[in-house]
């Protein structure tokens, strides 16, 4: 009998989740001869796009275990009964010639096939300072630390204060209008809405790449919340109270977050694998990585999904934007290919990428989605948004767990969405 093939995915984001679940149904299922571990740094799941909302909730409206509650979701139990392996642990290198993976701590690991799946970290494109200084809105710690700081603001008695959003990418749109939002309801904390936020985007328009439609009725938004944006407007450099803009002009700030970039985990960039021009590890359309050069032999078969990799769309000659959507869909292909292999089949499905849907929330009850050509703004767009947030929960728990986290995370969230 051949030998157990143990599949090591890394990364318990939304690609690898999604394959580690999926895989392990397959190959229960199947009767396969095959077993799972997924490796992650933390032991929970986080839903991203809430992670603004986790930022600015109020200390009287929900403490740090409750805000965890609805927007990490434990690993152990998501996976429960399904036999994959869990760890939790940090991944620090990767011998993709011998088949090894070492983690921290000494731990190691064997792989007959890999899934990449280690999404992305904040770029800060070498601007001094910025590292530094800036706040990052990537992991639910992050947000943690922006509402923890917006607080101290708060109960220190200055009345006015000035926040900086470096970059004005959906990321850095949704945070700046929240913000701006929940400090005027917090009217009686601060007498009254002396908080100004200032979006700063290097290119001529905020969500550059986006519809100019959209564009358009963010603009909108945006301004009627009262946030000040300056476009064509690059961060030369950061200290510890002001920017200094490439024009030369300098701005003071008491909180500065930099939602302008990501790069693809820096793990990525030590591999021995094909990369394209900008140093990014590429994937062909079966979701797999080849090796630097053709005659070096890579251990088993290696794959690659999400925020960690570049794929270029056939049809645009672009990379794919990094979306939780075409993550889960790539992890769908990869384990089709994988569950193909171990059957011996030889035909890999290829993945073919796909205008997916978003929603950009900005301030309270309110958000813009394009869905195909549709595109939904106001309130039925931010009620599309809840929806699309259960139909997520759905997918990874049980319904009474699903229904129980998103309506708690509705009532907490609600209350700095008063604003219509
Ligand atoms: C604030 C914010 C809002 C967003 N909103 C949306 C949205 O509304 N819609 C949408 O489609 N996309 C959204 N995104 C993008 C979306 O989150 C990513 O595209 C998606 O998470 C990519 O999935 P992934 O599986 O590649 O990586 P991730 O989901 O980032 O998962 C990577 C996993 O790898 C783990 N990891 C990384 N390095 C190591 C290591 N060395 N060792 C161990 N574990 C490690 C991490 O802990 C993480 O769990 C948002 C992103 C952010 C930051």
């Amino acid at each position: 009998m051949p030998e157990k093939q143990h599949i090591v995915i890394l990364g318990a984001g939304f690609g690898g989740l999604r394959a580690a679940l999926s895989l392990s149904k397959k190959i229960r299922k199947g009767k396969l001869n095959a077993e799972i571990s997924l490796i992650d740094r933390n032991a929970y799941h986080t839903y991203t796009p809430t992670l603004y909302e986790a930022a600015t909730t109020s200390k009287e409206t929900a403490n740090y275990l409750q805000i965890k509650e609805i927007v990490t979701f434990p690993i152990e139990e998501i996976i429960k009964k399904t036999g994959i392996n869990f760890i939790e642990d940090e991944v620090e290198k990767l011998d993709l010639v011998g088949g090894d993976i070492h983690c921290a701590g000494g731990r190691k690991l064997n792989f007959d096939y890999l899934v990449l799946a280690l999404g992305s970290e904040p770029h800060h494109f070498g601007i001094q300072g910025l590292r530094e200084h800036a706040l990052n809105l990537k992991t639910f710690l992050d947000a943690i630390k922006i509402r923890d700081r917006i607080w101290e603001l708060a109960e220190s008695g200055q009345q006015t204060f000035r926040i900086i959003v470096g970059g004005g990418g959906s990321t850095g749109v949704e945070l700046a209008g929240e913000i701006q939002g929940w400090l005027c309801e917090l009217k009686e904390e601060f007498h009254e809405c002396a908080t100004k936020v200032t979006i700063v985007e290097a290119a001529p328009t905020i969500l550059a790449g986006f519809p100019e439609k959209i564009v358009e009725a963010a603009r909108k938004r945006i301004g009627d919340l009262g946030v000040e944006v300056l476009v064509s407007e690059a961060i030369a450099k950061a200290d510890a109270e002001k920017i200094t803009l490439q024009s030369g002009r300098e701005m003071r700030y008491d909180i500065l977050v930099w939602t302008g970039g990501v790069k693809a985990s820096s793990l990525m960039g030590s591999l021995p694998l094909k990369m394209e021009k900008r140093g990014r590890v590429e994937v062909v359309s079966a979701m797999e990585c080849l090796p630097q050069s053709p005659d070096l032999k890579l251990y088993g078969k290696i794959y690659g999904i999400g925020d960690a990799v570049c794929f270029y769309d056939p049809a645009s000659g672009k990379p794919i934007p990094g979306v939780a959507r075409a993550a889960i869909s790539q992890a769908d292909i990869v384990v089709n290919n994988i569950v193909n292999d171990l059957k011996g089949g030889k035909k890999h499905r290829q993945y073919k990428p796909f205008a997916y849907p978003y929603i950009i929330p900005i301030g309270g009850k309110w958000a813009i989605a394009k869905i195909g050509p549709l595109i939904i703004s106001g309130f039925l767009g931010w009620i599309l948004k809840g929806l699309v947030e259960i139909n997520y929960l759905l997918s990874i728990m049980p319904l009474g767990k699903a229904l129980r986290i998103w309506l708690k995370g509705l009532r907490i969230f609600i209350q700095n969405d008063r604003l219509g």
